[in-house]
């Protein structure tokens, strides 16, 4: 339970003035939804604003404010905007224009004849200045004056710099101080503030050691958790699992196995033999071939007689999981069923009989596998597909299933840098398959301007009459999740006109039948073009589809981009990937693109992704990329996790149970950073 101390930290947004209905959906969106969200609603960014007399002191394009007093109400025309025009104590009139809803509050903040302080960004329409949505409008006079140094928060639609900073404001004058959980030694050495005054002094202006010390935190929080997974693991009782070799002798594979594939088995092969339960990261490129791992290790189990269960994020990799390893598993024996959530009725009933008497040896689905109604006779072996998808605490639930706790073997696609692997796999043994299968041919990756569309159309239909087939990907960037559905829809309908019904969709929205029958139609050759949104991305196997069109490819990191190009290149064939770029790309956007073009290495392209990226491509946006972090930015985490890691293991070794003093204040930032599995498993365990 969460320590009373905290319980305001928690409380509910609309504790808040002025949080009604109306505001409550787009600070959800933002991940607004209790106090302790607004105290870490960090700003993007401030603006050094200046306060001018009179307009002619300002130039285009810098952030003021002024006095101005509204003179008239223009109200819009169609689609234009709300326009009140008002003058500075000069005589110079400036527009202050508004579009859509604020219009209404506009009018009723600028009264006609009433002066006004006004902040904002000053612009130029036509003859005209002009400001849009101005930041701030207020009655007050001397408290604006001077250098202003002001706060911009990320925002959704409906919320304005104003209403957020306000929020935030009252968060914050609820927030008591908290004892210190970070080593006293480096807090003098970092010269960083106490919690609470780190909190106050981030939202205030650019306080750099206030920032770190708040990523650094949330980095501890993780890594403490973390480290209590893998020492409450160490206390665990597991079931030795010794193969004879019978299952894995009849197992015929059309391919030798990579050193690397061998390497890695025999690791896990050594885990199995222990009593605590492995605990293992099997980290390998898009087709490096990690399923003929889980399968050596299932098998391994099989042979000592326990079960094994096979988690897969999606149905559709479930399905394909099922069928690739019954058809290689054909001659072991071993018996394999496949169960999701659509299974129902009697074909379910069966499956659960053979789960519980033992009869079924493997079973491969989705997290379906795991609900309470389902029960194994011996389960020892849980292999868990494209890890990076399930959250921590989904992958301990998982452990808890066996009479003993079953060994865990977690499956990662995404080259993330050596960094990172501390961050979010820092409890885990790893192993790496580096290698990858012989006789690939690199991928022909190429640039297109989005103006060429059309050529691109043609390309497809060159490629499809050869009988090869091709993936659309459209992105999923939009603010709403239907609005990037109606888009990939949409090019749907296009191409369709195209390619008539040799054409298939598949999105995230679909009823499951329906993406189902979609997929298996392209994976048995009856579509020839598949378009889809990102949810490709993961473990599509189809060697024959050997053309991809991305679109918008600039809006995609380099990982994400990694893995969905690696959906191609499949089969011995030459393939080819065509990166989409919208007009106006950044610096930045130019050097990923070129960077695809260069090297199919997805360590490399990690690390480059979290170069660029840490570098700050934007101002203005997030930065924490695929990271299981909201504070700690990726150039932070960078410089900073090693730390955190360190102390947390020393913090560990000295007090494992977190029963000291600075272990009671550990535990309030576990619970503060909600990393609260941690504490559960020291209860627990
Ligand atoms: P991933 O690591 O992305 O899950 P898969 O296990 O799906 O990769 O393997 C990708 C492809 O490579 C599959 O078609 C698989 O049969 C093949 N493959 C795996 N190991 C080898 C090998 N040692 N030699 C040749 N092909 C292999
Ligand atoms: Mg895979």
């Amino acid at each position: 339970m969460r320590p009373d101390r905290l319980n305001p930290l928690f409380a509910a947004a609309d504790s808040l003035k002025g949080v009604g209905t109306g505001l409550a959906r787009p600070l959800e969106k933002l991940g607004l939804t209790r106090i302790r969200d607004f105290a870490y609603h960090l700003p993007d960014r401030f603006v050094q604003r200046r306060a001018v007399a009179n307009l002619d002191e300002a130039s285009v394009g810098e952030n003021i404010v002024v006095a101005l007093t509204p003179v008239e109400h223009r109200s819009s025309s169609g689609r234009g905007p709300f326009r009140v025009l008002a003058s500075d104590a000069l005589g110079n009139i400036c527009a202050l224009s508004f579009f859509g809803r604020s219009s209404y509050s506009a009018k009723k903040q600028l009264p006609v004849g009433e002066l006004r302080w006004v902040a904002g960004r000053l612009d130029q329409y036509g003859q005209m200045l002009q400001m849009v949505h101005p930041d701030h409008i207020s009655e007050a006079s001397s408290a604006a004056l001077g250098q202003l140094t002001e706060p911009i928060y990320p925002l959704s639609e409906g919320l304005t710099q104003g209403r957020i900073a306000g929020l935030v404001l009252q968060a914050l004058e609820q927030v008591e101080p908290l004892p210190e959980w970070i080593e006293p030694g480096l807090l003098d050495k970092m010269q960083w503030p106490a919690w609470r005054d780190a909190l106050a002094l981030a939202h205030k202006g650019e306080h750099p050691a206030a920032r770190d010390r708040l990523a650094y935190d949330e980095l501890l929080a993780n890594s403490l958790a973390l480290l209590l997974v893998k020492q409450s693991n160490r206390a665990r009782v597991g079931t030795p699992l010794k193969g004879d070799g019978s299952r894995r002798s009849r197992l015929q594979l059309p391919f030798p196995l990579t050193g690397a594939q061998q390497r890695s088995i025999a690791e896990i092969e050594g885990d199995l033999t222990q009593t605590a339960p492995m605990l293992r990261l099997l980290q390998g490129d898009v087709g490096s071939g990690k399923t003929v791992v889980a399968l050596e290790a299932m098998l391994i189990a099989v042979e000592a007689g326990a079960q094994a269960a096979l988690l897969a994020p999606t149905e559709i990799l479930a399905r394909q999981h099922f069928e690739t390893l019954s058809r290689m598993a054909a001659g072991t024996g071993v018996e394999i069923a496949l169960l999701t959530g659509r299974d129902k009725g009697r074909p379910r009933e069966a499956i659960l009989m053979g789960l519980l008497d033992g009869s079924i040896d493997i079973v491969i689905g989705t997290h379906a596998i795991f609900q309470d109604s389902v029960s194994y006779r011996n389960l020892a072996l849980v292999v868990i597909d494209e890890q990076h998808r399930f959250g921590v605490g989904q992958r301990l639930l998982l452990t808890q299933k066996g009479r003993r706790t079953p060994h865990c073997l977690a499956m990662t696609a995404t080259p993330i840098p050596r960094t990172l692997t501390l961050a979010q796999y820092g409890e885990m043994d790893v192993s790496k398959l580096d290698e990858m299968p012989p006789g690939r041919q690199p991928i022909d990756t190429r640039v297109v301007a989005v103006e060429r569309i059309g050529d691109v159309v043609g390309a497809i239909a060159r490629h499809i009459e050869t009988g090869q087939q091709a993936y659309w990907v459209c992105p999923m960037v939009r603010e709403l999740e239907t609005e990037d559905i109606a888009a990939a829809e949409a090019r749907f309908a296009e191409l369709r006109e195209r390619f008539g019904d040799k054409i298939v969709l598949v999105h995230g929205q679909l009823r499951p039948e329906v993406k189902d029958a979609a997929m298996e139609r392209f994976a048995r050759g009856e579509a020839a073009v598949l378009v889809a949104t990102t949810v490709i991305e993961v473990g599509v196997d189809v060697p024959n589809a050997t053309l991809m069109v991305i679109e918008q490819a600039e809006r995609f990191g380099l990982a994400q981009l990694h893995q969905l190009r690696g959906r191609v290149g499949r089969g011995s064939g030459k393939s080819t990937c065509l990166l989409l770029r919208g007009t106006a790309l950044s610096e930045t956007a130019r050097e990923r693109l070129a960077l695809m073009r260069e090297t199919q290495d997805g360590f490399r392209l990690a690390e480059e992704d979290l170069r660029l990226r840490g570098g700050g491509e934007l101002l203005g946006t997030r930065q924490s990329g695929d990271t299981p972090f909201k504070v700690a930015q990726l150039e932070q985490l960078q410089r900073l996790l090693p730390l955190a890691h360190d102390d947390a293991r020393l913090l560990v070794e000295r007090d494992g149970g977190l029963t000291g003093d600075r272990g009671d204040a550990a535990r309030l930032l576990l619970y503060l950073f909600e990393r609260d599995w941690g504490v559960q498993l020291l209860r627990g365990g």
